[in-house]
């Protein structure tokens, strides 16, 4: 429909919606397990190239009413130009109820409550936050930076009323560090609750494997060894129980790498999921999703 600048990734839940590109690439590009925008230098696209896709959008569909900026993290864009795009779309989209982004900590934090407060009245109400793991260690081993800022991020969105769908990653510290990856991401997700939250399992392109392996094992001190089905079952077992977000948070495992697709609002659900989690553990392979099914 458009011409997007390939590859295109944008959120499961975003499937149905209109993307428009506002930003190549991403920012940061740094995190070892991620290989989505290793083709791209990061690029904020002219603001009249935009205006022209969302001008051709409207013409092609104009009762769109939900839009998600791409790619990486088009939330970093400067706040006016935030604004402008979504003038743009509020006035060419007359249905138009949300526009969404990627986000990074850093994009959220170079925004002040009041920048973020304008843009959610402007329809951005909700980003997408790679959260990955509370734990310091893990997101070290990762290239992915610190939870302090990732923590930091959650509460300015919190403050402000801009919605959160964050992401974890099974399986992100291996074998070894699945507990303390569970435990601190737990930890974190009680002190500052997203509004969404799912789980991801860990899979590697083929072209970021060797570097990835390389940076964890120096990090943690010990090569990394991959999690079985089995062992990320129990890591979302020892998510899920130790979860007790103050607010409640709904939760999503339905992304095409997870093995067992589970839905629930916690701390509402717990007990259902964790019981949902037993019996597929005891069950074995054949209530999981098939390797041959399963996608970034
Ligand atoms: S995980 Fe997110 S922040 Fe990290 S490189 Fe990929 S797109 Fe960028």
């Amino acid at each position: 429909m458009l011409d997007y600048d390939m590859p295109l990734w944008r959120p499961p839940s975003e499937g149905d919606n209109l993307i428009i590109q506002a930003t190549l690439g991403c920012r940061f590009n740094r995190c070892t397990f991620c290989s989505m925008y290793k083709s791209k230098t990061y690029t904020a696209r002219p603001l009249e190239a935009v205006f022209a896709d969302i001008d051709r959008a409207a013409r092609l569909w104009p009762q769109a009413h939900r839009v998600f900026l791409a790619d990486g993290d088009a939330y970093g864009l400067p706040t006016e130009t935030l604004l402008a795009l979504a003038a743009r779309l509020r006035e060419r989209f007359p249905a138009l109820q949300r526009i969404t982004a990627y986000a990074t900590p850093f994009n959220v934090l170079s925004k002040t409550p009041d920048d973020i407060e304008a843009l959610r009245r402007a329809r951005l109400t909700l980003v997408y936050l790679g959260l990955e793991s509370g734990s310091e260690r893990v997101l070290q081993a990762v290239g992915k930076g610190s939870a302090r800022p990732m923590e930091a991020a959650l509460a300015r969105c919190r403050e402000s009323g801009l919605k959160v769908s964050a992401t974890v990653i099974l399986g992100l510290g291996g074998r070894a560090h699945g507990q303390e990856h569970m435990a601190a991401t737990a930890d974190l997700i009680n002190r500052q609750p997203p509004t969404y939250l799912s789980t991801l399992h860990l899979m590697l392109a083929p072209e970021i494997v060797t570097d990835f392996l390389a940076r964890h094992a120096e990090r943690m001190g010990q090569p990394f060894e991959p999690a079985s089905d089995r062992h990320l079952l129990t890591e979302l077992r020892w998510l899920i129980e130790r979860l007790a977000p103050p607010t409640p948070v709904i939760f999503r495992s339905n992304h095409a790498s997870n093995a067992l697709p589970l839905a629930g609002t916690l701390p509402r659900d717990r007990d259902r999921l964790l019981a949902e989690i037993d019996a597929a553990t005891e069950a074995g392979e054949e209530t999981l999703r098939p390797w041959w099914r399963r996608g970034l």
